[in-house]
């Protein structure tokens, strides 16, 4: 059975782990290069972006985790986790993995708005509009040429997918709904090897 990690370095590692296991996959922290060859797919949860970077270079679990993604692993980054992804941060020299080509903007929604409940339209995930939480939230300024946009408020990109990374600006695992966590696992059972989509 596919096994699903939580890097757990720092953040809300324990919301993820619950909200995988209710959707129906086993899941388990990561925490070094043992836990990640361990595992078949990988969320990296929401926290503190630079921190969570210094940790992943003390670690030595950068380069794992390029050669992993890069051969396919699915990965799924929500709200920090989507700044750690992506290619680059907006007007910040912030080191990033640069797994999935985006320009994203760090606490982008403003002070006055650090965390906000909204009814996203996710065409992808069929049904009724998605209650998003967001926290201190990054938005999408730029996607690259392959990046599907899956989801916007107010005009912002707050999910998208490049092949085998998504990312969500918000956080799945705090709402009841685990349509995005499902699917995450479609994503995982699709994948059989290759960056193929
Ligand atoms: N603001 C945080 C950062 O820039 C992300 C917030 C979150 O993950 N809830 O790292």
């Amino acid at each position: 059975m596919t096994k699903v990690g939580v890097l757990a370095l720092q953040g809300d590692v324990a919301e993820h782990l619950a909200a995988l296991e209710r959707a129906g996959a086993p899941a388990f922290p990561v925490k070094n290069v043992a836990g990640l060859a361990a595992v078949d797919a990988l969320v990296v949860p929401g926290g503190e972006s630079t921190t969570v970077m210094k940790l992943l270079e003390r670690g030595g679990l950068v380069e794992p985790l390029l050669e992993r993604v890069e051969g396919g692993m699915p990965l799924w980054g929500t709200c920090m986790g989507m700044i750690v992804a992506a290619r680059k941060v907006a007007d910040l020299d912030q080191p990033t993995l640069g797994l999935i080509d985006i320009t994203v903007r760090r606490n982008a929604f403003g002070r006055q708005n650090e965390s906000a409940e909204v009814d996203l339209r996710i065409p992808a995930l069929g049904g009724p509009p998605f209650h998003a939480i967001f926290i201190r939230a990054p938005w999408i300024e730029r996607c690259g040429p392959n990046v599907e946009l899956l989801a916007e408020r107010d005009g912002r990109g707050v999910m998208v997918r490049e092949h085998n990374v998504l990312a969500t600006s918000f956080h799945p695992e705090l709402s009841g709904d685990r349509r995005v966590h499902r699917y995450f696992l479609d994503m995982i059972a699709r994948h059989q090897g290759g960056r193929a989509a």
